[in-house]
């Protein structure tokens, strides 16, 4: 059967595989991720076409000549929360155009599936949709009905029916999938992609999924891919590596776990392993400031290891209790002391907005990322996305202006703010945000930690990457002001 996956045309280079679901502003392109490991796995029994609009800029036009070349039976298609009703436009007119069955996936697939479904969508894959793609596309190839699929709302006979939720994958099943970069080379351009800690050309992979914290603003664990956490082998990972510095020309990888450093013990097998190899493409990660000590953090160094990116999301312990965070500002404080011992770059991550927040807390804040002096920093407009803890604490506290997602995004895919309190308003939340950032990269303070990024790191290859996101930023920050 074909089958066709498409990341649909919203705004040029839009990140729906990105955290926030957003226009970057330092440029940062995601790979359609999820998009790409269902495409591995449908791929060993299918003929599949996979295409990234927002990638390639193209339009719904060329979407609809695309798939009416290809003739797909079973067409797939993407969405985030900030996109919902432009993806959901998109599969409707692909339908009016070719006879054929259509899947909407992604976070918004488990919140909505009955509106969704109501919109004219034939199919719905809740939550995490590798193995679900390719049970639909061998029912349908078998003419067999729908009810035995787990993890799918659907309509039969006009009536909505929602089977029971499929078990998220476990390790093994990782373990199974073909590598995700086998999927890149063959249907994507990695020079297409871009992420402003990475060196340049990069590739994002998965070495585990799913995180077992409770982070009440974080979407991922609790619209997507659940708290259980499974990890796929380091050998499999290790291979995965081997077969990039082979296959691919790329610069480093990034491994897009919620938290690559959940197991100290596996971080430390995963170097020892890339160190017996003798692999040597560089590496950065997601990790939590809570997980790491020194020494596994210098075995990270030793390992080609260069970014760790941390969400730090405030400097006050009352803001992290309220969001369950996990731990205080205190570890915060010994992690990034720690990173810069172990000869590692920090990426500090913060949010603006979040319960508890009040002009002091900002104020502590900006003490805290000009003491810790991070490497990059990135300051994220609080954006409460559907089925998470914060966006129905914010909504029954009456903080939400809307409930509606695309109203997150202005008209370029930059974050507004719909979260708005009595004693900080949603307007100066957007501005506060702006202000840190443009403090941030446009002081002086800032050349010697660009510097160090040049000296202790990858030369040339560090000052191509900076000054790409440098241009990025102050293309932003221009129009913004
Ligand atoms: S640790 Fe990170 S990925 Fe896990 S819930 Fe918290 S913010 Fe989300």
């Amino acid at each position: 059967m074909k089958i066709y996956m498409l990341n649909p045309p919203y705004i040029p280079r839009f990140g729906r595989s990105m955290r926030w679901q957003d226009t970057g502003r330092a440029g940062a392109l995601y790979y359609p991720i999820w998009l790409s490991y269902a495409t591995a796995v449908a791929e060993q029994e299918h003929e599949v076409r996979l295409a990234d609009a927002p990638a390639w800029n193209w339009s719904l036009e060329d979407v609809l000549k695309d798939v009416r070349k290809f003739e797909p039976e079973l067409v797939v298609v993407d969405s985030s929360f900030t996109s919902l009703k432009n993806d959901i436009r998109v599969a409707q007119e692909i339908k009016k155009e070719i006879d054929c069955k259509t899947v909407l996936v992604g976070p918004p697939a488990s919140q909505y599936p009955e509106e969704i479904l109501k919109e004219g969508i034939d199919i719905v894959a809740r939550y995490e949709y590798d193995f679900t793609i390719l049970d639909i596309a061998n029912a349908i190839e078998k003419g067999k009905d729908f009810r035995e699929i787990r993890g799918i709302s659907y309509k039969k006979d006009g009536t909505i029916l929602h089977n029971p939720d499929r078990e998220f994958t476990s390790s093994e099943d990782l373990d199974r999938i073909p590598f995700v970069s086998k999927v890149y080379k063959k249907h994507l351009n990695i020079r297409d992609y871009f992420l402003n800690y990475c060196l340049y050309p990069m590739v994002q992979i998965f070495t585990g999924r799913g995180c077992p914290y409770r982070c009440t603003f974080c979407s991922w664990p609790q619209t997507f891919m659940g708290r259980k956490y499974r990890v796929r082998s380091i050998d499999n990972v290790l291979d995965e590596l081997e077969w990039i510095e082979e296959n691919l020309d790329a610069k480093e990888v990034f491994f897009e776990d919620d938290t690559f450093t959940i197991s100290k013990k596996r971080v430390n097998e995963f170097c020892k392993g890339y160190i017996e190899r003798g692999l040597e493409i560089s590496w950065s990660c997601n990790a939590r400031a809570d997980t790491l000590d020194l020494e596994t953090m210098k075995n990270m160094k030793k390992a080609n290891c260069r970014f760790l990116v941390v969400g730090f999301e405030s400097a006050d312990d009352d803001v992290l209790r309220n969001i369950k965070k996990g731990f205080t500002v205190e570890t915060a404080r010994d992690f990034a002391k720690n990173v810069k011992k172990a000869g590692l770059f920090l990426h500090a991550d913060f949010i603006i907005g979040l319960p508890g927040e009040k002009r002091e807390t900002i104020e502590k804040m900006k003490r805290f990322i000009r003491e810790i002096k991070p490497d990059q920093l990135q300051v994220s407009v609080v954006t409460p996305f559907p089925g998470t803890e914060l966006y129905e604490w914010l909504k029954e506290n009456g903080y939400l202006i809307t409930d509606d997602p695309e109203e997150y995004l202005d008209e370029d895919g930059h974050q507004k703010s719909i979260v708005s309190y009595p004693w900080l308003s949603s307007e100066e939340i957007v501005k506060i945000v702006d202000e840190i950032l443009r403090e941030y990269y446009l002081s002086p303070r800032y050349i010697p930690i660009a510097l160090r990024q040049f000296l202790r790191g990858k030369g040339l290859c560090e000052i191509k990457r900076l000054f790409r996101s440098a241009m990025m930023f102050l293309k932003y920050s221009k129009k913004r002001q």
